[in-house]
């Protein structure tokens, strides 16, 4: 299912990163604290009622060196590229400035839904301050206050009163789905078209449900696969490669539709931050990986190259433990024929269900190599485990106490489920639940 996407707008300092984060903020301190996972906080998930959505903050897409009110024009229209309603920030405090008119202006040019918001309206006395905000044509305005939490929910009803009507769901569950994810010029397109080579039956170019997003399903082997397009593959030159965070953007959306996610770095350049913070998403969204070294013809190489790039690797990535790595040349074809099988495996791994009795045993024998840990006298007991989920398989111990359960023991258990189940190119999520 397509998630809904919010995007908040609004000049600096309105309220807009203080909303992004009351709104994802539980959700952000859930997530396990991996080392090497670089977050950005502009763009992640969130959840009202029973609408499940993701939510950009545009305030925090950097747009260089621009003047100011270029900047908020910029975000503006990232706004309205991506998302399927705009939360249009303002401040109470201060009245509509013109600023605001500016944003406003930019606003006026979609047919996209636009919820107004007046934040910095702090208690039920500031209500009136709400009144002027009509001006900007939006409609009527919800007073919120972003820092005392009040007023967020009408504004999340309002939005999702307009989120797309559901049955999005593209294609079958037996399809993969999986998508190229890098900087320009790592070799996306070239691989994409090596991949979609003579040999494979291409079924057509359709444009996906994603706005500009264009998918390219094909048949292999008796395999169907969907390559979900990222702008950056094929929208060369545009806004969306100019910007780092916008192509960060396009790149996190592919993300999310995908089931396996081709990390592919240039083994011309090496790793960068921005290869690591995508990375770090596709992790943290569940979703399989692999990793690809792509113009291995291009580079000097003897016996020990391939071993000293991929340990080069392994100490950027350590969240990526589990990814496998493939080097190739998509200019020369030498080993793309590799990448289809582990793409295959990965995603098989990733909807892997192993059987409770096995798991149990596995966790059993675990426990008893290595005692669980003791915290002021009190030591972690462990009932019974059982897988809860797959894409990504998901776990969950019965224990006495969930806080026992140190991030340490949780990685070796998670070890010990790796070893005897496999799980290449997969993350796994473990949750500790009290027995009740
Ligand atoms: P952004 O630039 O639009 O992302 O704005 P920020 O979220 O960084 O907020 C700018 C300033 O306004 C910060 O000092 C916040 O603490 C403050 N602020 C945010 N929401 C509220 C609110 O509801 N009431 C008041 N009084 N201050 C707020
Ligand atoms: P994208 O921006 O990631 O889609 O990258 P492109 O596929 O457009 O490739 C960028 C440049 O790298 C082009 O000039 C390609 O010909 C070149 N290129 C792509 N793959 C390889 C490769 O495997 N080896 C070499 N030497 N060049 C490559």
């Amino acid at each position: 299912m397509v998630k809904p996407v919010i995007a908040i707008v609004g000049r600096p300092n309105v309220g807009k990163s203080t909303i992004f984060n009351r709104i994802v903020g539980e959700r952000i301190s859930i997530v396990e604290d991996i080392p090497g996972v670089t977050r950005d906080r502009i763009y992640s998930s969130g959840e009202w009622l029973n609408h499940d959505f993701n939510i950009i903050d545009t305030g925090g897409i950097d747009i260089g060196d621009e003047p100011f009110l270029e900047q908020i024009r910029q975000q503006a229209e990232v706004a309205i590229d991506e998302a399927d309603v705009i939360i249009f920030l303002t401040n109470g405090r201060e009245g509509v400035t013109a600023a605001d008119e500016e944003v406003a202006k930019i606003l006026y040019k979609t047919k996209k839904p636009i919820i107004l918001g007046v934040n910095k309206i702090d208690n039920p006395e500031m209500r009136d301050m709400i009144y002027d905000f009509y001006a900007l044509g939006f409609g009527e305005p919800i007073p919120i206050s972003g820092s005392h939490g009040l007023g967020l929910g009408d504004l999340l009803d309002a939005a999702a009163n307009h989120f797309p009507k559901g049955g999005e769901e593209e294609y079958g569950e037996d399809v993969i789905k999986f998508s190229l994810i890098g900087r320009p010029n790592v070799g996306k397109s070239s691989m994409v078209n090596a991949i979609l080579g003579e040999d494979r039956v291409i079924v057509s170019n359709i444009a996906g449900t994603t706005r500009d997003a264009i998918d390219s399903p094909y048949t292999y082997e008796g395999q169907e696969y969907v390559i979900i397009d990222t702008a950056g593959i094929r929208k060369k030159g545009k806004v969306y490669e100019s910007t780092e965070k916008y192509s960060v953007l396009r790149a996190l959306r592919a993300i999310e539709r995908s089931d396996v996610v081709l990390v592919v770095i240039n083994a011309e350049e090496g790793i960068i931050e921005q290869d690591k913070k995508i990375a770090g998403y596709a992790h943290e969204a569940g979703r399989a990986v692999v990793i690809v070294v792509n113009k291995w013809d291009a580079i000097e190489k003897d016996e020990k190259t391939m071993k000293e790039f991929e340990q080069k690797i392994r100490d950027h990535f350590l969240f990526l433990n589990y990814a496998p790595i493939v080097f190739l040349s998509a200019k020369t074809k030498k080993r793309i024929h590799t990448l289809l099988p582990m793409i295959n495996l990965a995603s098989e791994n990733h909807a892997m269900r192993v059987e409770t009795s096995v798991l149990n045993d596995i966790i059993m024998d675990a426990v008893a190599m290595n005692p669980t840990p003791t915290d002021k006298g009190r030591r972690l007991k462990i009932y019974y485990a059982t897988q809860v989920a797959v894409k990504p398989p998901t776990f969950v111990i019965f224990v006495n106490e969930p806080e026992l359960l140190h991030f340490s023991y949780e990685r070796f258990l998670e070890n010990r489920i790796r070893d005897a189940f496999g799980f290449e190119g997969t993350p796994i999520k473990i949750f500790a639940r009290e027995r009740k």
